[in-house]
């Protein structure tokens, strides 16, 4: 019997909208049982085909592969996806960039492969699958990947093992899909940076910051620089990068002021102004006195759920209060969210709330996001994740 979803009455107004995720709610009945991660048809309760994807157990029951009837979820359709997701990265000049080798290759909804993340380091590719369709379709997306960068790609590492829902019961481990490696230094814009996707965080590299890392190397010139949530030092190199007077790299995690370290002396040799510290974020910002002219804040996400959202806002305010009282007047401040959980709005919302409470006069001079190898379907505006000002404090 085919595996079919069978929507409630008038469920499908999001679909129509092109929205990529079906919720429980909206499931009248399954037919065929299937299983996690198998490829369901879903059809309307006047009985039309409206879509097809990635089949789970949760409050999202659905992920949609296609709208289109007449495409079937094979090779084909894999070879064809990441051909579109790659033609946009040509499109953005990441291909064979001599000066910028990493990038994410698939950012999920934004490519039309919800549940998949496939980033680039060099000549390996690091897969992170979200769901469990997307895990089981890995031997499909190893072939695929393979097929289209040739001898440019020596490994595949697969590291979903965090994220593949926990309830599935998967087992999962992380490991080389294909070809193996190890921990090599990525180019992004002309700095070095040491990545260790087995060991590291998230898939190794925060690639996001890409574009804001530069800005920061673009006010860099003369300042007295503050990093915090330094992780791998990326805006700490670009400081330096931009011409700082000297750059302080804070985190609480020795692993990652070590890198941050190593980092520095790997683009700068041993004798760069930049100090690693390892320590909490908001108890250091206590004691600066008023020494540094241009702070990054950039966080962990506070709100992994919406359950955790006023906790959340709690905290933004908090810490940008605390560096907004103690930046240096004329100081610029790197202020970011990587919740999604938290909207635009709202983040802006907890800046203006620290703003108030630190009674300085603030303006805000840009608005960041993520960068467009990140891209939002704009059907899926809860794919905005990354959210930045960049504030102006007298
Ligand atoms: N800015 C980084 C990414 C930050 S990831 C980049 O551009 O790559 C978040 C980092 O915050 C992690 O390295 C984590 O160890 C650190 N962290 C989390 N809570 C912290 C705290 N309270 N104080 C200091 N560092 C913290």
């Amino acid at each position: 019997m085919q595996k079919r979803l069978i929507l409630k009455r008038g469920k499908q107004e999001s679909l129509l909208r092109r929205h990529p995720w079906i919720f429980s709610g909206a499931v009248h009945h399954l037919e065929g049982n299937p299983a996690e991660g198998d490829v369901v048809d879903v059809w309307t309760a006047e009985g039309d085909f409206i879509a097809r994807g990635h089949y789970q157990i949760g409050s999202i029951t659905l992920r949609v592969l296609t709208f289109q009837a007449d495409e079937p979820i094979d090779r084909h359709w894999w070879q064809d996806r990441l051909q579109k997701a790659y033609a946009l990265r040509q499109t953005l000049g990441l291909i064979d960039n001599p000066r910028t080798n990493c990038y994410r290759l698939v950012h999920g909804e934004g490519d039309q492969m919800p549940g998949l993340v496939i980033d680039i380091y060099g000549s390996t590719a690091v897969l992170q699958c979200h769901s469990v369709g997307m895990y089981r379709s890995r031997d499909r997306i190893v072939e695929a990947l393979r097929q289209l960068y040739g001898d440019r790609l020596q490994a595949i590492y697969d590291k979903s093992s965090a994220t593949v829902p926990f309830k599935a019961g998967l087992h999962a481990r992380d490991q080389y899909l294909w070809g193996s490696g190890s921990e090599t230094p990525v180019l992004e814009n002309g700095n070095q940076f040491l990545v260790s996707w087995e060991e590291g965080q998230k898939t190794g590299f925060f690639i996001d910051q890409r574009d804001n890392r530069a800005l920061v190397g673009h006010y860099a010139q003369g300042r007295t620089v503050l990093n915090t949530f330094s992780y791998t030092g990326g805006f700490s190199i670009y400081a330096l990068q931009g011409g700082a007077r000297s750059v302080d790299s804070v985190d609480s995690s020795e692993t990652a002021t070590r890198l941050a370290a190593r980092n520095a002396t790997l683009n700068f040799g041993p004798e760069a102004p930049h100090r690693a510290i390892t320590a909490d974020v908001f108890d250091y910002l206590r004691n600066i006195d008023r020494s540094y002219d241009l702070i990054i804040l950039d966080p962990p996400a506070f709100a992994k759920h919406h359950k955790a959202l006023n906790n959340a806002l709690q905290g933004y305010k908090r810490l940008n209060a605390r560096a907004m009282q103690q930046i240096r007047p004329g100081g610029l401040l790197f202020t970011f969210s990587c919740s999604q959980a938290v909207s635009r709005e709202q983040f802006r919302m907890a800046v203006f709330s620290g703003a108030a409470i630190a009674g300085r006069n603030v303006r805000i001079l840009h608005q960041l996001t993520q960068p467009a190898d990140h891209p939002v379907n704009i059907y899926h505006p809860e794919g905005e994740y990354l959210k930045g000002l960049v504030l102006y404090v007298e």
